[in-house]
């Protein structure tokens, strides 16, 4: 489903990513963990062209890019494949929450009208935001923002959900909720790539766990791997730290 080769990124000196390797499968749940500044977020925005990769290559789906020389039309049909849950959620705070789940649907993915909204419609249900279509994000909980950018990622339908630490600026009792939300769309099936310091959603849900540290994978493999037998230093002090 996605496969990354050698991918790296600066900005200006400061290597972020060193050739980073990683595949998903299909159905997957792959949640990525590292301390602060490993480029967890940097490699999730070069999956998806928030941000361009220096090197590398990317297999999603049927379309392979070099990122050293990729072409408008090739980033077009990876965004196509992909959704992103921002940790600060990104809603248009113009707009109610159906409006802000129709937006992309209407305007990248050309839907008309009436179809956008059904299916918008279909997603905040989903969510359990049934009764909040016509709320605009500030009358929300951050709780319930981040399902409505949930919903917006799912109505997409996407081949693959990358998800940015998406409960780290909700205030604990609202962490909850959002997790919940994210059991429900694994179980669904919806691969999904999620960067979060969640220890208990990783280990429950996560299909498979990568350790990133200074740029590059210093460790995958299993949830029941990585927590009881990890086997690289940095891992071990990493998960010391906080668990
Ligand atoms: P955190 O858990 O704190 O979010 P992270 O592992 O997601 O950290 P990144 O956000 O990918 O790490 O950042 C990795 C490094 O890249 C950091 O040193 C950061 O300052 C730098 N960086 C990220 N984005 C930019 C940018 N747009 N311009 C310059 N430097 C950046």
């Amino acid at each position: 489903m996605i496969q990354l080769n050698g991918v790296r990124k600066s900005f200006g000196r400061n290597e972020v990513l060193k050739g980073v390797d990683l595949s998903v499968n299909k159905g997957e749940v792959v949640v990525v963990l590292g301390p602060s500044g490993s480029g967890k977020t940097t490699l999730l925005r070069c999956i998806n062209f928030l941000e361009s990769a220096d090197d590398g290559e990317m297999t999603l789906g049927a379309t392979k890019v070099n990122f050293r020389h990729v072409s408008s039309k090739e980033i077009l049909h990876i965004r196509r494949q992909t959704a992103m849950v921002f940790q600060n959620y990104n809603l248009f705070n113009n707009m109610n929450a159906l409006e802000n789940v129709m937006e992309g649907l209407v305007t990248a993915r050309k839907m008309p009208r009436e179809q956008a909204r059904e299916m918008a419609q279909k997603a905040l249900d989903k969510v359990g935001l049934k009764d909040k279509y016509g709320a605009y994000p500030l009358q929300l909980s951050g709780g319930q923002q981040q399902r409505v950018g949930i919903a917006r990622a799912v109505a997409l339908n996407p081949e693959v959900i990358l998800f940015d630490e998406p409960t780290s600026a909700l205030d604990p009792e609202l962490v909850g909720e959002v997790l919940s939300v994210m059991r429900q769309v694994a179980r669904d099936g919806i691969t999904m790539v999620v960067v979060t310091h969640e220890m208990s959603f990783a280990s429950d849900i996560a299909n498979h766990i990568v350790f990133m540290d200074g740029g590059v994978i210093v460790e995958e493999g299993s949830p029941q791997e990585i927590f009881t037998q990890p086997k690289e230093e940095r891992t071990k002090q990493f998960l010391e730290r906080i668990l």
